[in-house]
């Protein structure tokens, strides 16, 4: 399948061209050519599947050129500032040849530069929930011309508690409108919102080109947590790690890693929530551009960011939340690269490493050569999780059964 058995016009096909996409992922193929028949769409698909581009494609393709003053015609709702700018720029890119003017609305910034962008007029907004609510009750938006509407990460914006801030901002559009909902997972509570915000949609499904699980080189290295720094440096020492995510649980371990990074000379940054977001663009620009082979990163911070070329995703400390061990090391294989992603894991994540890996139904394997290497060894690991409690058989029931309520949605 290429982009041109996708009904693009000769103007969208350059643009693919120039930006240099050879051929469209899954999400596009299925996603495409429902957008431009004027469908409504659920998109199951994740950030690194390629579903920026299965929306702005078709929509830039299908959007009148208006002279006079510009209504703005498209709305794209994401829940972090990092998606929204991203999502912005994929406008951007495309939107080149046409005369298509759009804006990415914001917290985090100044509101100025964004209300004199709304003044001249723009086509499309791109937004976060709280922002453009401010800029609305100003009087500085206006959602009544409102022809294409994207919901981009719904169960993020369902996680972050958006989804009131959501729902009122939907009730301010027309009826008559397409309206395309992305989602990673489709938890109930987005099926219900689906229902109610979708006309007979066409559901399309597409896991990102490269499935963590299977394209991503995962290990363990059980550590003291005590000696997890002097790992880290370690591993970063290899002239391998050339661009190294790096996870923590808090903003406040971000934050401190970063500093003791940069103490032994290894070029670090770290980015999350209360950060500004001028530190926070640059942070990310610096290590875009390989200024800084590290970048520390908590999940909320992280969650959507587009960074190609990933070396390696390193979690420092595990997370919590099993679903969130797959949506990092995600980041290290984005459009069909591979990549390795590194799990440190002391006594008290023991736990964690059980849920991820029944998650991911494969047991991570394990780094047995390592300078910091903790007591409690493989076998021990293995023997306890063979007496895996009851619980986490009834977990895995549920588990299964919330995902294929999932698929069936
Ligand atoms: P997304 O899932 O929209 O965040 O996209 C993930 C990454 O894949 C971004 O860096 C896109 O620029 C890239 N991408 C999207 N579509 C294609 C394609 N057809 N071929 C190659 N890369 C793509």
């Amino acid at each position: 399948m290429t982009f041109h058995d996708l009904q693009l016009n000769s103007a969208m096909l350059g643009a693919v061209k120039r930006v240099g996409y050879s051929e469209p992922t899954p999400i596009q193929v299925r996603a495409i050519p429902h957008i431009l028949g004027g469908r409504d769409i659920v998109g199951c698909a994740e950030t690194g599947s390629g579903k920026t581009a299965a929306f702005v494609l078709p929509i830039v393709q299908m959007l009148e050129p208006v002279r006079g003053k510009k209504p703005i015609r498209v709305l794209v709702l994401a829940p972090t500032r990092e998606l929204a700018a991203q999502i912005d720029e994929e406008f951007g890119k495309f939107g080149r040849e046409s005369s298509l003017r759009h804006a990415a609305i914001f917290g985090g910034v100044g509101q100025q530069p964004q209300v004199n962008a709304l003044r001249r007029g723009v086509d499309i907004v791109v937004a976060t929930p709280g922002r453009l609510q401010d800029l609305m009750n100003q009087g500085f938006i206006r959602l009544d011309k409102i022809e294409f509407f994207v919901l981009d990460e719904a169960d993020r914006m369902l996680d972050m508690g958006f989804i009131h801030d959501v729902k009122r901002i939907i009730k301010r559009l027309p009826k008559l409108r397409q309206t395309m909902l992305f989602s990673a997972t489709m938890p109930q509570a987005i099926q219900d919102l689906s229902r109610s915000i979708l006309t007979d949609p066409v559901k399309v499904e597409a896991n990102p080109q490269a499935t963590p699980v299977e394209s991503i080189a995962q290990s363990i290295y059980f550590v003291e947590s005590g000696d997890k720094r002097a790992l880290l440096k370690h591993i970063l020492h290899d002239p391998a790690s050339e661009r190294v995510l790096v996870f923590t649980r808090t903003k406040h371990r971000a934050n401190n890693l970063a500093k003791q990074l940069n103490r032994a000379r290894i070029p670090a940054e770290a980015i999350h929530g209360n950060k500004s977001q001028t530190a926070r663009t640059r942070a990310l620009a610096q290590f875009k551009s390989g200024r800084t082979a590290v970048l520390v990163a908590t999940d909320i911070a992280a969650r959507g960011l587009d960074i190609e070329s990933v070396t390696h995703v390193i979690n420092f400390d595990l997370p919590n939340i099993p679903e969130s061990y797959v949506h990092r090391i995600g980041r290290t294989a984005r459009a069909g690269a591979s990549g390795i992603a590194y799990s440190f894991c002391d006594v008290d994540e023991r736990k964690y490493l059980r849920e991820i890996e029944e998650l991911i139904r494969k047991p991570i394997s394990v780094v047995a050569e390592h300078p910091y290497r903790s007591a409690i060894d493989a076998p021990q690991r293995l023997a306890q999780a063979s007496k895996a409690p009851r619980k986490n058989r009834r977990r895995r029931a549920w588990r299964s059964r919330q995902s294929s309520r999932g698929r069936s949605a």
